[in-house]
């Protein structure tokens, strides 16, 4: 038990050790300020970290990670991520990724009470509901899952265009772009599945907010 838990201690002194090498101002100009480019809304999977599967380093991406990599636009934890990252730190990109063989996608495909988590799933349930009629013509329910993953990633894309804080940074010509991106845990693959929004004339109208 206490091992493995002192383990990631021992890490990180090696880490810590491993950067200063290439670069003895590592941490100093980490200090000063954050500048990141990217907000990355992603699963809480532990096979999904941001970093490591962009190649990007610390500093680069201001994460948000949630079950199923969800925008509940009532969430206020999700909102703060958001309203910091777009109106402070001016994000150019945000990035929802999903991926394959989501536990919650799953979870939310199927009937079993499962408790608290149900209040969470149950916006997975309704992306299903809006996608009814393309899902339940998939009959393989491998492929069933892995569109609902997908088609889950564009209304996510969808619910941050609706937000007054994505309108507002548009309305002030601030660019920003959000994207909605697929990681296959099987290959490690990322799939850009192209649903970016970029204006609020990407929105349908009853979302304007003037
Ligand atoms: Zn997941």
């Amino acid at each position: 038990m206490e091992q493995s838990y002192n383990k990631l201690l021992e890490n990180n002194k090696k880490w810590v050790a491993e950067q200063l090498a290439l670069d003895p101002d590592f941490f100093n100009n980490l200090a000063n300020s954050q500048n990141p480019e990217y907000l990355w809304i992603g699963c809480s999977d532990s096979r999904v970290p941001a970093n490591q599967i962009t190649g990007t380093k610390p500093g680069d991406v201001f994460v948000h990670r949630n079950i199923a990599n969800m925008v509940v636009h009532s969430d206020m934890n999700m909102l703060s991520v958001l309203s910091y990252a777009v109106e402070v730190l001016k994000v150019k990109h945000i990035i929802v990724c999903g991926h394959y063989g989501c536990g919650g996608v799953l979870a939310a495909m199927h009937n079993k009470q499962l408790g608290l988590i149900d209040n969470w799933l149950r916006h997975i349930k309704d992306v299903y509901r809006y996608h009814h009629k393309e899902l339940d013509a998939i009959e393989d329910k491998t492929l069933r899952a892995r569109r609902l993953v997908e088609v889950n990633v564009m209304e996510q894309v969808h619910d941050l265009g609706k937000t007054s804080i994505v309108q507002n940074a548009w309305k002030r010509n601030q660019p920003l772009h959000i994207h909605g991106w697929v990681y296959d845990i099987n290959d490690g693959m990322i799939k850009d599945l192209e649903v970016t929004f970029r204006d609020t004339k990407d929105l349908h109208s009853v979302y304007h907010l003037d």
